[in-house]
Formats: C-alpha cells, structure tokens, sequence
C-alpha cells in the first residue's frame, strides 16, 4: 500500500525540503540534497522488492542478471565467453573468489540462467530469450531503477541487489544480501 501511494517517495520530499529551510547544505558544506536522493532510490528499490517478494518466489523460470564490472579481471585473464546476440558473458570460472564466479555456481545450483551485461539495455534482449517469469539483477542503483521500470511496465516480476562499491571496474555486491534475495526455500 505504502508503494502504491508513494508514500516513501513523499517523505523523501518532504526531507529535502526541510535540508533545503534550514540551510543543511550550506550548514554542513555536504551535498545532502543528492544523498537524501540516493537514499530515497535505496528506499524505493527495497520497496518494490518487498512488494514484489511473493510473487517472485512462485514464479519457475529465472534469471541472474550480473555486472560485468564485478568481474575479477576486465581484462584478457577474464576467461568469461561473450555472446554478440545478447549481448552478454559468461563466467569461465577462472578464479574462486571472483564474485561473478560466485554468484555463477550459487544461481546455477538454484537453477537460474545467468546473464554477466553491461548495462540495463541489455535486458529486453535477455527477455526475449526464454519466457523468464522471475528477474534477480545486480547493478548500481541507476540501472536497478531503469531495469526496475522495464519490468514493471511489462509485468515481469523482479528483485534487486544493489552494488555496495560503485564504478567502472571492481565493483562489488554482498553475496549474502544476494543469497536472500534469491528465494531459496
Ligand atoms: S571467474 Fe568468471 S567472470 Fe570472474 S574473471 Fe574469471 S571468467 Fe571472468
């Protein structure tokens, strides 16, 4: 209910007005207007992952969507195939602590597809392929909020981990928040 009246969406507003009447950022010299932002977005994701929650757990066929750049290596000793159709990797296996390796062998025991984009326009291809009925995707707050709009709009359930360390290269996620979100009773 909370998520159809956006009423996350309202207090985030009302937050910032009131950093805005009292001068917090001049105050404080933070940037609290784009911080407050960036938790609202946080807030907002977690709200439609828990509005969505029920529904993905009953859905069969799912799909991993990971970040190429949580791979260990962006380079030649990424041993990860690339498919031009999709376009999308997929993880060689090359090293055990590679958190896309990780995330691989764990949504693959589960019976996920795994799908390693680089970016959220990559996802209506990936739905073009097989029917998925149930998306996980992994990315920065940006993209989950793109990809997030995507599904919603086409009536696919989804949920979203997002990156705890942003970037181009080496970006990370927490596998346990992954693992949760997963639905794996
Ligand atoms: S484990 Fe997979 S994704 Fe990670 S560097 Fe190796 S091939 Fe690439």
């Amino acid at each position: 209910m909370a998520n159809e009246k956006g009423l996350h969406r309202r207090l985030g507003s009302q937050a910032r007005n009131l950093a805005k009447k009292f001068r917090l950022q001049e105050i404080s010299g933070l940037e609290i207007s784009d911080a407050l932002m960036l938790v609202e977005d946080l807030v907002d994701m977690y709200v439609r992952n828990i509005s969505q929650t029920e529904r993905f757990c009953k859905t069969r066929k799912r799909a991993l969507l990971l970040p190429h750049c949580a791979r260990k290596y962006m380079d030649k000793r990424c041993q990860a195939s690339f498919d031009p159709k999709i376009p999308s990797y997929s993880c060689g296996h090359c090293s055990k602590d590679c958190l896309v390796n990780k995330a691989t062998e764990l949504a693959e025991e589960l019976g996920y597809d795994v799908f390693v984009l680089a970016g959220s326009s990559c996802v209506p291809q990936v739905l073009k392929k097989k029917g998925y009925e149930g998306i996980v995707g992994v990315a920065c707050t940006h993209e989950l909020k793109m990809g997030g709009d995507f599904l919603q709009g086409i009536e696919l359930s989804g949920q979203a981990v997002p990156l705890t360390k942003n970037g181009c290269a080496n970006t990370s996620f927490n596998m346990e928040t992954l693992k949760r979100t997963m639905c794996l009773a």
